[in-house]
């Protein structure tokens, strides 16, 4: 389990979580943040933070976002993978 950054973090960006997670596994794609799902130690600490609530827990990712669960996941098996948040 992990948390897991949906659409409403697409062109958003915030950053918030970022500064919050204890184990730095929140990473900055092209147009939103990921969390990665090895990483992450589920303290749930980012949610709160997120101004545009885009961050839930993995079992709680609305049906219509579940498709984010693994975008999360690929993306960092993808040939671009996110990197360390811009400040
Ligand atoms: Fe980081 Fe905790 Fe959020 Fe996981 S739940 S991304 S460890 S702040």
């Amino acid at each position: 389990m992990a948390y897991v950054i949906t659409a409403a973090c697409i062109d958003v960006k915030d950053r918030a979580c970022v500064d919050v997670c204890p184990v730095d596994c929140i990473y900055e794609g092209d147009n939103q943040l990921f969390i990665h799902p090895d990483e992450c130690i589920d303290c749930g600490a980012c949610e709160p933070e997120c101004p545009v609530n885009a961050i839930f827990p993995e079992e709680d990712v609305p049906a219509d976002q579940k498709a984010f669960i693994a975008k999360n996941r690929d993306v960092f098996g993808s040939d671009t993978p996110p990197g360390r948040p811009k400040k």
